[in-house]
């Protein structure tokens, strides 16, 4: 038996939570997956009910399941909790470092039917499905030392360290050819090489992985600058991409808007045995929580990669998606990608649709 752990969290996240938990639900039953559901506190409303937003009792709960769902943290309300109190970092890196989720998957597909939404041009944009890797619990996000100090002369400056070992250049380059193994065998590894030693490491371990561990992947090099450049001017060209903390931050922030539909992106965060944490890539919206209008497809696409990458069922993540793709195809839309001639319909309007999606798939793969 497998335990998927629920954490709604905050703003929209309880509303697109529910929705991805009936997706969950219909998919045990229709395909009789031996899962279960948990669900704990975090974010504001662990705050709010234990003082705690990651509190001792989601942590245990966490441990103990197979793969853990996040709704989305944070809101107005607890902006007044700022540095090593802030929600994202008890909550958020807190919860990735416990699970040791050393390895961000964010895919960057662009769904045809709504290549509208991007503000690049459609023959830019058409075809685009490639993954980021990002390197998530090291460098310089985490690197020591770091702080503020004041110099000898009186200024004060702050420092931070960029640091990554060979074990933790090694971990998610693996991650990223495994992937790549996956789809077309071609890993796009990026760096700052020509100024950061670290970095000139990275490359150095990169070449030497793929080299002794995966002949069959094709690895090139690039310069985070020029990776930049070549995400908007021609994303085509990548299949899998794999960087550090902070450049793919960045780089997967911008990618995530080729497709132009935030509400449509789902994340996974995995460790070394597979266990992850899937969430979708956008926040807590709290200018449209409580009012059924969020887009709950970039969670429920979420779990599609938690089936995936974590449960062994890829064929329920394929299910998933084909559910997805049916409900655009027939012209559902929530609000954040409405367009004329389409159907609005609401965040527990589009769960239903994508739960009837699958039934229908369901009961024919039965007959
Ligand atoms: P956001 O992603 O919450 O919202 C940005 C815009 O996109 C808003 O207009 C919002 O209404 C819209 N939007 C986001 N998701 C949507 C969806 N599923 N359907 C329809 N529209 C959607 O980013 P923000 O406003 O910068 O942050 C709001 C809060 O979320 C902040 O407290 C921030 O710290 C937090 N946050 C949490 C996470 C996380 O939990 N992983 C990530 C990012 C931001």
């Amino acid at each position: 038996m497998k335990t998927i752990l629920f954490l709604a969290g905050d703003g929209i996240g309880p509303e697109i939570t529910r929705e991805t938990r009936k997706v969950a639900q219909a998919l045990k039953d229709g395909l009789s997956l031996d899962l279960a559901f948990d669900e704990a506190l975090i974010g504001g409303a662990a705050h709010d009910a234990t003082g705690n937003a990651f509190p001792d009792e989601t942590r245990a709960r966490a441990d103990a399941a197979s793969a853990v769902f996040l709704g989305a943290v944070g809101g107005p309300k607890w902006d007044h909790l700022t540095g090593a109190a802030s929600l994202e970092r008890v909550a958020l890196l807190g919860l990735r470092k416990q699970l040791g989720a050393f390895a961000n998957l964010r895919p960057v597909k662009v769904f045809p039917q709504l290549i509208e939404a991007s503000t690049l041009k459609r023959e830019i944009v058409e075809g685009v499905d490639m993954i980021i890797v990002r390197e998530l619990i090291g460098g310089i996000y985490f690197g020591e030392p770091r702080g503020l100090r004041t110099t000898g002369d009186g200024h004060q400056e702050g420092y931070n360290t960029l640091v990554y070992s060979v074990p933790e250049i090694e971990r998610v380059v693996r991650a990223a050819c495994t992937i790549a193994r996956t789809r077309d065998k071609r890993v796009t590894s990026v760096d700052k090489a020509n100024v950061l030693e670290a970095l000139r490491l990275w490359r150095e371990v990169a070449t030497r992985v793929v080299r002794d561990e995966f002949p069959d992947i094709t690895l090139d090099h690039l310069i985070v600058d020029n990776a930049a450049m070549q995400l908007i001017r021609s994303p085509k060209q990548f299949d899998v991409m794999v960087t550090t903390n902070m450049f793919g931050d960045i780089l997967s922030d911008a990618a995530s808007m080729l497709t132009g539909s935030l509400g449509m992106l789902p994340s996974a965060a995995l460790n070394e045995t597979g266990k992850g944490m899937y969430e979708p890539i956008h926040g807590s919206a709290p200018d449209i929580a409580g009012r059924n209008l969020a887009n709950p497809l970039a969670s429920i696409l979420s779990l599609a990669m938690m089936m995936e990458h974590s449960l062994g069922e890829p064929q329920a993540a394929r299910r998933i998606e084909a559910a997805v793709h049916g409900v655009l195809d027939a012209g559902l839309r929530t609000a954040d990608i409405m367009s004329p001639g389409m159907k609005q319909v609401t965040t527990a309007e589009m769960g239903d649709a994508v739960v009837a999606a699958l039934a229908v798939r369901v009961s024919q793969a039965a007959s």
